[in-house]
């Protein structure tokens, strides 16, 4: 670690996703750890993408984001989740969502704030809680089905708590959190007066007879819900860093004035194809859902027949295991060795936990990706028990 880094971001170190990415190409695994697919988005919006660059639609564009995306995001909460946002005062784009996430934590806390989350948690949201000079205080997530308790919510509160973050689709989890669950957080908003800032970029990749429920839509939460998502999931574009924040107008100032010296803006070319993917009809949204449902049963089928426990995903990119039935309990170290034993790559879900004894035989797997890319890697962990 460099004695030139702060105090803060000490110990924050290399990402998981680039060691392990990192380490798939040098021993050319298969690499099911970070989360993108191996195969493009709809022509429709590559073709949007080039266009506006063609068209000359290369300088700075409006700090907030050029209105066609503006509109499509408000038309996008509209139509899915009956979500209502002024799309000059309450929608805001960003460089992916992790940047909103990054300059909404910014823009929130103070130091010494708290934030209440999930844990296992993404693992940007760490950072930018560091980075604001905040704490986090993890609500832990109990597998085979990652469900947690209302008195375990209730006692990470305390007198400092700013903030509930939420991701829902869940990453690395794949859980979706129920609308009993989900009443339960908002009830805890609206009591200790919190902003919740949901991370919604699974929104669209949802399965089987699970429904994504939007925190703002509950009753009391419309008015305190910073809503965050990105293009890069929802159109297989996740090098595009394409996201953006709706919530009051309020809170999306307060979020902006941050952002503009971050980024300023964000690319003008890919914010032309974003709206051009948000107005797909619903057959897009849900054959991707359909497509990715079925990798999942993929993966999760030689995931069983490799020897390891599968807990249930019903949504996002990925599905996590148990790793004890190999005979295994450290999944950091296992995911380390796993590209030497049989060519492929996981990601060790520890990373994402404060409670190192709770993540530590956990290991997430990702299927976003070809048939046979998986069926390879199935074939390839089989011979490891
Ligand atoms: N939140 C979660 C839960 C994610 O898994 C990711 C990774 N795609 C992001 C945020 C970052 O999204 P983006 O690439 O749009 O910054
Ligand atoms: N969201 C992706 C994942 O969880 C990774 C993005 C990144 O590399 N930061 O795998």
């Amino acid at each position: 670690m460099t004695a030139h880094l702060v105090e803060r971001m000490q110990g924050f170190g290399t990402t998981i996703f680039a060691e392990m990415s990192a380490l798939a190409a040098t021993t050319g695994s298969v690499n099911l750890g970070q989360g993108f697919p191996d195969t493009d988005g709809p022509p429709e919006v590559v073709e949007a993408a080039v266009a506006a660059i063609r068209a000359g639609d290369n300088q700075y564009p409006p700090g907030i984001g050029i209105a066609p995306l503006r509109h499509a995001v408000a038309e996008h909460q509209e139509r899915f989740w009956g979500l209502h946002h002024d799309p000059d005062t309450e929608v805001l784009i960003t460089a992916g969502a992790t940047e909103a996430v990054a300059a909404t934590l910014l823009a929130l806390l103070e130091p010494g704030d708290e934030v209440v989350t999930f844990e296992p948690y993404y693992d940007s949201y760490a950072a930018g809680i560091a980075l604001a000079g905040a704490r986090r205080r993890c609500v832990t997530l109990t597998p085979p089905d990652h469900s947690f308790t209302a008195e375990a919510l209730a006692a990470a509160i305390t007198p400092r708590t700013r903030v509930l973050l939420l991701n829902s689709p869940h990453n690395p989890t794949g859980k979706v959190f129920s609308r009993t669950e989900l009443d339960l957080i908002a009830a805890v908003c609206v009591a200790h007066d919190l902003v919740a800032v949901t991370d919604e970029v699974y929104e669209h990749l949802v399965y089987d007879d699970a429904v994504h429920v939007p925190l703002a839509t509950l009753p009391g939460m419309r008015e305190r819900t910073i809503t965050i998502s990105s293009a890069g999931k929802t159109f297989s574009m996740t090098g595009w860093k394409t996201g953006w924040v709706c919530a009051p107008a309020e809170l999306v100032a307060a979020v902006r004035t941050v952002k503009q010296f971050l980024t300023y803006v964000h690319g003008a070319p890919f914010q032309h194809a974003a709206a051009a993917g948000l107005r797909l009809p619903d057959a897009y949204f849900t054959g991707l859902a359909a497509d990715l449902a079925a990798k999942r049963d993929l993966l999760r089928a030689g995931l069983t027949d490799a020897g390891f426990t599968a807990h249930p995903s019903a949504g996002t990119y990925f599905l996590t295991v148990d790793i004890r039935p190999l005979g295994e309990s450290d999944g950091l170290a296992f995911c380390r060795a796993l590209p030497h034993r049989c060519g492929v790559v996981a990601v060790p879900t520890v990373v994402f936990y404060d409670d190192v004894a709770a993540g530590a035989p956990l290991v997430r797997f990702m299927f976003a990706k070809r048939r046979e890319v998986l069926e390879e890697a199935v074939d390839r962990l089989r011979g490891l028990a």
